[in-house]
Order: structure tokens, then sequence, then C-alpha cells
């Protein structure tokens, strides 16, 4: 089936399809909206599976300063659509936000369900459709969009479309990144997929493996590469995730690309000095075995104490001294990345050089590109959703100064036609 529209087609159905739909049809352009699976938004909805934080309070520098290697192409849209207007937008949807207490912003109702539903009634009652069940595969000879659905293939020619496609991480929520391969065919720069916001392994001892598995780490500083942060984290069979893991993936990845291996530094007791710590183990009664003394003395215990006997050298356990500095620096050696599949996002996809100014890409003028599939990359915290948002909207009005600019060439071309 072919079909030629006025319509523009936006392709993938997360924060950053929906916001340029948002904004194509808040200008009165008719949007059909193409999505693989069969349903809207699932890698948004398991984000808010256990709240979803969609960003976060600060300045705009220090909003700004969370994106890694950021391009004026992202930093720019982050500006116009940063923390405030995502709140604003919220609220506009019917969604209070919550304000967590280090920042974080989330919809009141926790969840993203309400907030998508709500999103996806107000794009239905401006008219834009939604096509679900529709992969896009790529582009025919003469720039129409191919697409496989339950009824055959179907090609589509439309005035502009948006990509935002996704990053290449939790494919069961479509998020698979097999786009790809028509962007590489079609000669457009794309930098390989990275995990990012990812875990680590380790080659944890059975009694780790077995008795902490999915224990928290709390309070504990973590630091790598010269960052540090002060956040939780997890004990995995295979590793170690989650909060100030994710938060130092970035510097911990560089370290096993280019050393094969890499070191989370650990600080179990983050609020004691290390010379308190010494002369409250020296105190304590040599008759005490040394669990007894770590407990009674520095009330550590279970999942910390584990750690400790893991990764400390052994010797360094011998003298109050020695656990001292050990406790403030505990080595943890991460052998790898957990799949990439497992990660929260991934960096990489569509280089910025592939684009312009709008987010059109240079090699398919009237194609502009979205989310997480451009290479940018941001810790966890609601950088990445805004940075979706953002983007999104910005494609959007690309689209709309593409489509007014057409029609001014047109018009312009109609008239010389009419004088001559
Ligand atoms: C467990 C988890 C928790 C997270 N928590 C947070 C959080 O709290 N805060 C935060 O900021 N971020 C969080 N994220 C990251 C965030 O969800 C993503 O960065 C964001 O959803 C990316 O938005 P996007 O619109 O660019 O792409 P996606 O949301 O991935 O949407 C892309 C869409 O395109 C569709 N698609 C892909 N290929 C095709 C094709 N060929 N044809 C048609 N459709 C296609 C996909 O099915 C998908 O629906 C989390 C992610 C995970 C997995």
């Amino acid at each position: 089936m072919s079909v030629t529209t006025e319509r523009v087609a936006v392709i993938g159905s997360g924060p950053a399809g929906l916001m340029a739909a948002e904004v194509i049809s808040g200008a009165g352009i008719g949007v059909d909206i193409y999505e693989a699976m069969p349903s809207a938004g699932r890698k948004f909805l398991m984000a808010g599976k256990s709240g979803l934080n969609i960003s976060h309070i600060g300045s705009e520098r220090d909003f700004g300063a969370r994106y890694r290697d950021p391009d004026a192409r992202l930093c720019d849209p982050i500006a116009r659509f940063g923390p405030d207007q995502v709140i604003a937008w919220m609220a506009g949807l019917g969604m209070p936000a919550h304000v967590g207490p280090t920042g974080r912003i989330f919809p009141r109702s926790m969840k993203a369900s309400p907030l998508l539903r709500a999103w996806l009634a107000r794009l239905g009652s401006r008219g834009v459709h939604l096509h679900l069940k529709h992969r896009w595969t790529g582009w025919d000879e003469v720039g129409r969009l191919l697409f496989s659905t339950p009824d055959g293939s179907k090609s589509v020619e439309a005035p502009a479309s948006v990509f935002a496609l996704g990053g290449a991480s939790w494919r069961r929520l479509g998020s698979d990144g097999t786009w790809a391969e028509p962007f590489a065919e079609a000669g457009i720069g794309l930098a390989p997929f990275r995990a990012s916001n990812c875990g680590f392994r380790v080659d944890w001892s059975d009694r780790i493996r077995q008795e902490f598995a999915g224990a928290p780490v709390k309070p504990v500083r973590l630091s790598a590469g010269g960052q540090s942060t002060r956040e939780e984290f997890v004990v995995t069979a295979a590793g170690v995730e989650s909060g100030g893991v994710y938060t130092l993936s970035a510097a911990l990845r560089d370290e096993l690309e280019a050393k094969g291996a890499a070191t989370l530094w650990l600080d179990l007791l983050p609020d004691l000095s290390e010379a308190e710590i010494a002369r409250r183990l020296a105190a304590a009664s040599p008759k005490q075995s040394r669990t007894n003394r770590l407990r009674k003395a520095l009330k550590l215990t279970g999942v910390k104490v584990a750690l400790l006997y893991e990764c400390a050298p052994e010797a360094a356990l011998d003298t109050p001294e020695g656990m001292a500095g050990a406790i403030k620096a505990l080595p943890v050696r991460l052998t790898g990345t957990a799949p990439m599949d497992q990660a929260i996002s991934t960096d990489g996809g569509v280089r910025w050089e592939a684009l312009d100014a709008h987010l059109m890409l240079k090699k398919r003028p009237g194609c502009f590109c979205a989310g997480e599939m451009i290479d940018w990359d941001a810790r966890t915290g609601g950088y990445l959703i805004t940075g979706c948002l953002a983007t999104g909207k910005a494609a959007g009005e690309g689209v709309l100064a593409w489509l007014g600019a057409d029609r001014e060439r047109k018009s312009g071309a109609d008239e010389s036609s009419a004088k001559s």
C-alpha cells in the first residue's frame, strides 16, 4: 500500500516523539505517529514504574552541566525547555509536580501511566493519529517512508518526518536500535551504541552472590575517575548497579575501555574520618572478634562488612589503621559492563555532525531527529527525559520552520511561473 499525505509523520511514541507531535499538531498541522509496538510509550512507562523522575531542579548552568559533552543543539533546546517548563507542561496536562528532597522532579502521581494517558488524550483531541504495529524499515529510492505492518508493507510520502526511535536498550519495550541499519545505509553518520547508566560486573565470591545479591549499600560515597557521589547502590549476583553506580558509569566505562578493568572506590563510613575510625577500632577490646569490633565500635554490619572482607587487601585488616584505610577507600574491581540491553540508556546514535541547527538530517532534507537516538548522554535524575522532551520540541519547531520555508519556496515558484 502506498499513501501520500499532507500530515507530518512522527516515528516513535516515546517522550521525544510525542513532544514533537504536540508541537506540530499545536500549530494546526495534521500528525500521524507510527509506532512499532502494540502500544505507545512503553519505555516511558517502565521509567515511571518506581517513580517517573522527569526532570531536576537546578539553575540553567548546573542543569546543562549534567549532560556529558553537550552540543549547542542539545543545550539550546534544554535552555528553552528545562525544569520550569517541564513543570508547567505537566500542570497543563492536569499533573502537578512533586519535587523531592534532592531536587528530583516527579509527577505527583509518581507513575508515568496517568501522565501518558492524559498526553495521548490531548494529542487525540487535536486529531493526531497513532498507528501501532507500524515498524519503520527504511526509505525507498524516492525518499518515501517504508513500514512493515500487520497488513503488509506500506510506503508513506509525508511533507516532513520526525524520527524519535530511542536508543538500544530494553529491546522488549521497542527501543532496539535496529533503525541504525537503514540510517547507516543512507550514509548518515552514527556513533556506535554503548551502555550508559548501566551496571557493572564483579567476580564476587559465592558468599556475596548467595547472601547479599539485592542488598542496598548505604550510606556510602562512591568514587571513580576523579568523580565522587554520595548515593546508595545495589549489590547484584553479577556485580553492582543503581544510584551512584549509574552516576559514575561513564567514568567507569571509559576506564574499562582504556584498561580492560576499572576500580570503584567505596567509602563505607562517609560520616566518620579515617582517624576517628582508627581510634574507635584501637579502643575496642582485642578479645572481641573482628566482626564484633566492627559492629560495636562502628555499627558496621551486613553487606558492608561482607564487602570489606571481600575487597580489602588481607594485610589491611590486621591493624586499626589498615582497617580504617580500607573502610574509607575500598577498591571494588569491575571486570566489565552489564549487558547493554539492561542499561537505563545508551549513548551513540546519530552524530551531531549529521544534523543541522534544527535537528534536520543534512542528508535527508525534511527528516528530523529527536531524543535518545541522537549521540548525547546524561546521568539519571530526570536529565534523560528532559533532554528527550527538549529535543522533541526543537525537532517539532524545526518541522514548522521547514514547512513554512517550503510553502514560501513553492509560492515563490508559482509567482515566477505565473509571471513568465
Ligand atoms: C528502567 C528504566 C528507568 C528509567 N528511568 C528514568 C528516569 O527516572 N528518568 C529519566 O530521565 N529517564 C529514565 N529512563 C530513560 C528514559 O526512559 C529514556 O531515556 C527515554 O524513554 C527515551 O525517550 P525517546 O523518546 O528518545 O525513546 P524511547 O522512549 O525509547 O521511544 C522510542 C520509541 O520508538 C519505537 N521504535 C523504535 N524503533 C522503531 C521503528 N523502527 N519503527 C517504529 N517505531 C520504533 C519504540 O518502540 C519506542 O516506543 C529510564 C529507562 C529505563 C529502561
